[in-house]
């Protein structure tokens, strides 16, 4: 057992045929594939700080299973401190990289699965859990990221997996053989697929009984046969392939990626099916998986430290530093990140034991948490954006600054405060360009709308687990009502 660097990383990458395509054409080398690569150095980072003294007791630990050293994010939250340093891990990843770093996904459907499964088997008599702890004991053991796969097409909206005019709609069970299953359908908007060793499918939402074709989870390695992508492309995203680009990236390192998973005929060995048809215990595994992946937007602020960051060297840059209305805004920007951050510790603090022993977050205080997502970074944004100034989206390029012509009158009219290099300043606001509105939007804004959940979502489980009833006899005990006299 080895903890791989990240060097390693990218190097075990290289023997997977993994087949993807992106603008209509086969991707013969993804690793080295100038739009996909940054992505590929954000997930490194989570293997080479993991090597770095400062931070290995948040980003390893020991496995409950083999008592070997792994990565956190291969890891069965233990106890309630293990969701925090989960969460305290995520918030540097977002630090270090600027970006969505994808490994989260696969550390929330292990843990989403692993007490499920354990669930399913004691009322089923099934032996999922230990297959699952199988699986879990190779992705640990061999360091491997996992995509946690859960979204599926689901074409009309309206109806159940079942009703669908196209049955592929949702990921489905199309043949059940001795030795295992034919599984047919697509997932999409899937975090960091093409760099994922292994694909964990689980299913999209509760199922009826009519459904249970499509109450379905197992594990792929992600180049089995049938299984390839379709890159999903991001805004500024040919940037990437122009020469003498660097600052127009404004960040040139680190990206995040999505893509389509098309399961076409993939057959699954029984050792790696986690649910077959098993559709009462769908919901159960959504609602923890959600819950788990909720929490995980502490990811966003990390990133939000970073553009909080940016807007400040922004505003040193134009000489405004000062100005009561900018420090106004950027503790604004600050109480929104920390607001954030304080939820997602709050679920994490009071997360629970669940019967297979994995930990659990609070899944009201989780869903609270996302629900805040999906509004303050785009006020944090907005704020950044005030504070930058318009440059940020007018600026001219690279290829300008160092043009015999126009460098000069980019240096000349892009100064900003006495002293302050220019090329530095257009760094600074290329990165909250990049932030806010270019790849890395991808995982600061849609995806803190959309990912883990649709807003609505949240609010139905708000809902579930806000317990109304028992509010509403508090407000009966104090007001003294006597529910005798009424009649409704
Ligand atoms: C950047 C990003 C990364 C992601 N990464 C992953 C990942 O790694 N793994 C994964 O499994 N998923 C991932 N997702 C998917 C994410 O969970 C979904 O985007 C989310 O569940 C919403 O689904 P949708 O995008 O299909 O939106 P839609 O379902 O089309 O929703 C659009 C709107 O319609 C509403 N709506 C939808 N259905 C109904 C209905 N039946 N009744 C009433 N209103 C409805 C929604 O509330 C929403 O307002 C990611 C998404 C994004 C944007």
């Amino acid at each position: 057992m080895t903890l791989m660097t990240g060097k390693e990383y990218v190097e075990s990458l290289r023997n997977l045929d993994i087949k993807v395509y992106m603008f209509g054409e086969k991707v013969e080398n993804p690793v080295d594939n100038p739009i996909i690569r940054p992505s590929i150095n954000s997930v490194a980072m989570t293997y080479d700080l993991a090597h770095d003294p400062e931070y290995e007791d948040l980003m390893t630990t020991t496995s409950h299973l083999t008592g070997n050293r792994i990565n956190r994010f291969c890891h069965i939250h233990q106890s309630k401190e293990d969701l925090v340093k989960k969460i305290k891990m995520q918030r540097l990843m977002g630090q270090k990289t600027a970006s969505c770093f994808q490994r989260c996904v696969g550390m929330d459907a292990f843990n989403a699965i692993y007490s499920t499964t354990y669930e399913i088997d004691k009322e089923k008599g099934t032996n999922y859990h230990e297959r699952f702890k199988k699986y879990l004991v190779y992705c640990q053991d061999n360091d491997l990221v996992v995509d946690g796969a859960m979204t599926d097409p689901k074409g009309d909206r309206g109806l159940s997996p079942s009703q669908q005019e196209d049955p592929d709609m949702y990921v489905h069970i199309k043949e059940i053989r001795e030795d295992g299953i034919v599984v047919r359908g697509a997932k999409a908007h899937q975090t960091g697929s093409i760099n994922s060793h292994e694909h964990l499918i689980m299913p999209t939402i509760a199922m009826r009984e009519e459904d249970a074709a499509y109450a379905v989870s197992f594990a792929v390695p992600t180049d089995a046969k049938g299984v390839f992508m379709i890159y999903g492309r991001q805004s500024c995203d040919t940037r990437k392939l122009e020469d003498d680009a660097d600052i127009d990236l404004g960040n040139n390192t680190f990206g995040g990626q999505e893509a389509l998973v098309i399961f076409d005929d993939v057959f699954v060995p029984n050792e790696r099916i986690f649910m077959c048809k098993e559709w009462e215990y769908s919901g159960m595994l959504v609602e923890r998986f959600a819950g788990y992946h909720r929490q995980s937007y502490a990811c966003k602020t990390g990133v939000g430290d970073v553009l909080i960051g940016a807007a400040a060297l922004a505003a040193d840059y134009n000489g405004v530093p000062k100005a009561s209305h900018i420090k106004d805004k950027i503790i604004e920007m600050q109480h929104l990140n920390e607001t954030m951050w304080a939820c997602s510790l709050a679920c994490s603090y009071e997360g629970v034991k669940t019967e297979s022993g994995g930990y659990l977050i609070d899944l009201l205080l989780a869903n609270v948490c996302k629900q805040n997502v999906t509004r303050f970074p785009y006020d944090i944004a907005r704020l950044a954006e005030d504070i930058a100034g318009g440059l940020m989206v007018t600026m001219p390029s690279e290829k300008d600054l160092k043009g015999n012509f126009t460098g000069p009158w980019v240096e000349k009219f892009l100064k900003g405060k006495i002293g302050a290099d220019t090329e530095n300043r257009m760094r600074v606001l290329r990165l909250i360009e990049n932030i806010t509105l270019g790849t890395a939007a991808v995982g600061y804004r849609t995806e803190s709308m959309h990912g883990a959940g649709s807003p609505q979502a949240q609010r139905i489980m708000i809902a579930r687990q806000g317990n109304l009833e028992s509010k509403k006899e508090m407000a009966r005990k104090i007001a003294h009502l006597d529910v005798s006299k009424d009649n409704f």
